[in-house]
């Protein structure tokens, strides 16, 4: 079957979902740090968060440029989809690495929204970008593991059913490589949370849901270990690429959001008795940005492009997010200057929408990761760390 790489139908469909949550429903849930519950319930009744899930376990099964669609739309239309995307991918990790039984358990459920899987335990606080220094350990005990240790920004952790959790099974110094060692679980928060699970959010710049975690002695079935022990930092990164794709996607929505809204401005708001989009010191940012987005976006499809022909577009896929991340962050800047002091009141919206993108320069992965891996992996230069 072939696709449009555009979707039209979907971001139609999408960008009509959006009008019921306009920007008076995003300042509130930000003001409050409310968690979008409403937007998140619509949008999994629409089926949109299961769309990369196969449909022989209750999914859409739709490619990857239909999750961007989706993604893009949400961010284009002023809103964001932070709260619910790790629904959509997370499941990746499990999809490609599960066994069948574990699958066949819990992919239905995710796929119809009845059991959430979008908390994503990685980062530590001490460790940070360094993941194979984690020190979050998981010792075998029968048909058991018990986790001990702390994440850190683990976000919708309040919000999640079940939590995808690397944890270290064999010591770093016994493993033969530091990437060996650490495997990844499928933990069921509802067993544990209260319990050897605390959860504590984190106040944030953004509204993110974010939290940090403790495990004291927590109890996670053998049976939630997904794939081989000792393999799961791999299995991590065989889900980085498809997240960032999607994470692009929604970077070149804030970008289209933050254009339209510079250029509205700008051609309404009258100083010295012209629109100030008449001085091109107004118009060559946004004009700057827009370019800036267009590029960012033609690497982004070809991203999509190669990974919907089976491969898995390193390059491309980091080049895509460091592109449409900066290209974002232009957009903002451009509109925010072109706002002047409106730029900074709430109610345009205009200041959310610039804290909310600044996020992609840091997380899910900094530049400085991305640029180390083009330095490396792509153009050969020595490791640096
Ligand atoms: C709102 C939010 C939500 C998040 N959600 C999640 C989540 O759900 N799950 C999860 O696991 N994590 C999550 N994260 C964590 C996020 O992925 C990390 O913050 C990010 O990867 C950077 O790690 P760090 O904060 O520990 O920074 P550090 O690793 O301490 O790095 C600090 C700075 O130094 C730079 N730096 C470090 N080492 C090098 C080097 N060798 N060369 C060049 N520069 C370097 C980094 O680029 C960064 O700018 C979230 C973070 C935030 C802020």
């Amino acid at each position: 079957m072939t696709y449009d790489l555009d979707h039209p139908e979907i971001r139609e469909a999408v960008a009509k979902l959006c009008v019921g949550f306009p920007g008076a429903y995003w300042r509130r849930c930000d003001r409050e740090q409310a968690y979008p519950t409403e937007f998140v319930m619509a949008l999994t009744e629409a089926g949109y968060l299961s769309a990369l899930i196969p449909e022989e376990y209750g999914g859409l099964e739709l490619p990857i440029s239909a999750g961007c669609a989706i993604l893009e739309e949400i961010h284009r239309s002023g809103g964001n989809a932070a709260a619910c995307h790790a629904q959509m991918y997370t499941m990746g990790t499990l999809l490609r690495h599960g066994s069948e039984d574990q699958k066949r358990r819990y992919l239905p459920e995710i796929a119809q929204g009845a059991l959430r899987l979008q908390a994503f335990g990685v980062t530590e606080p001490t460790s940070g970008t360094d993941t194979t220094a984690l020190r979050t350990t998981a010792r075998r005990d029968g048909d058991r593991y018990i986790v001990n240790g702390q994440k850190i920004w683990t976000s919708r952790a309040e919000h999640s059913d079940l939590m995808l959790l690397l944890a270290r099974t064999t010591p770093r110094k016994d493993c033969a490589k530091r990437t060996d060692g650490l495997s990844v679980f499928l933990v069921d928060m509802r067993a544990v949370r209260g319990n050897s699970l605390t959860i504590r959010p984190i106040r944030a710049m953004m509204n993110h849901s974010t939290t940090e975690l403790f495990f004291d002695d927590m109890p996670v079935p053998a049976a939630n270990l997904i794939g081989e022990e000792g393999k799961g930092f791999r299995y991590i990164l065989s889900g980085m690429n498809a997240e960032r794709i999607l994470i692009a996607a929604e970077c070149v929505g804030d970008a289209k959001w933050f254009t339209a809204t510079a250029i509205a401005y700008a051609r309404e708001r009258s100083v010295f008795g012209r629109p100030i989009g008449q001085n091109q010191g107004v118009q060559f940012p946004i004009a700057t940005a827009y370019a800036q987005m267009r590029a960012a976006e033609l690497m982004l499809r070809e991203a999509v492009r190669l990974y919907e022909a089976g491969g898995n577009p390193g390059e491309e896929a980091n080049l895509a997010k460091m592109l449409c991340a900066d290209a974002s962050w232009a957009a903002a800047e451009a509109c925010l200057q072109t706002h002047g002091g409106f730029g900074f009141a709430e109610e345009y919206d205009v200041e959310r929408k610039y804290r909310e993108t600044r996020l992609y320069q840091v997380a899910p992965i900094s530049t400085n990761m991305i640029l180390s891996y083009i330095a490396e992996h792509v153009l050969g230069m020595p490791r640096s760390y």
